[in-house]
């Protein structure tokens, strides 16, 4: 087996928070933010638990290093990590945070990368390299697995329904 790239390897500690996430019920995507080749903070969504519409894995993790360096401004050199591309707002915690550079696993959307069009806005006078594709399949994987065994349980819990109203149907 070939060696995993170091964009590979803390990939793959994203996709571990991502699964943490998935345990509890959440949308699995996960985050980290590394700084001298170290994860030096993690996260995971957990918009449901929290009812948050900002609990995203991003914010979490972004959250979390600020507190470990006690600044909203990361030192330099700081990278974030995450299993899907980045929505607006965590692209703009992460401006605001002046991450350097951002790799993310799975695309949004096909065709279009709104992150690397945020990027090159230069908001905040701060340059982000961006950085799509890292483990790419590995990252969508976890994300379709969760959906389709949703999408499987509702089905469950339909023909479950289904059957329960034709027993009550007989029995009238
Ligand atoms: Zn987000």
């Amino acid at each position: 087996m070939r060696r995993l790239t170091k964009e590979e390897k803390f990939m793959r500690r994203a996709i571990a928070a991502a699964k943490r996430g998935l345990a509890q019920g959440e949308v699995p995507i996960g985050a980290v933010v590394v700084y001298e080749g170290k994860v030096v903070a993690s996260g995971y969504n957990r918009r449901a638990k929290l009812q948050l519409a900002s609990a995203h894995a991003e914010m979490m993790a972004i959250d979390r290093a600020c507190k470990k360096f006690r600044s909203w401004r990361l030192p330099e050199g700081c990278e974030l990590y995450v299993t899907l591309e980045p929505c607006p707002m965590c692209m703009g915690a992460a401006l605001n945070a002046r991450v350097d550079k951002i790799y993310f696993g799975a695309y949004e959307q096909k065709g279009r990368s709104l992150t690397g069009e945020l990027a090159a806005a230069n908001l905040l006078n701060h340059t982000v390299e961006v950085t799509g594709g890292v483990l790419e399949e590995d990252c969508s994987g976890v994300l379709t697995g969760f959906f389709t065994a949703m999408r499987q349980r509702a089905k469950e819990e339909k023909e479950r329904k289904k059957a329960e109203d034709a027993e009550n149907e007989i029995e009238k």
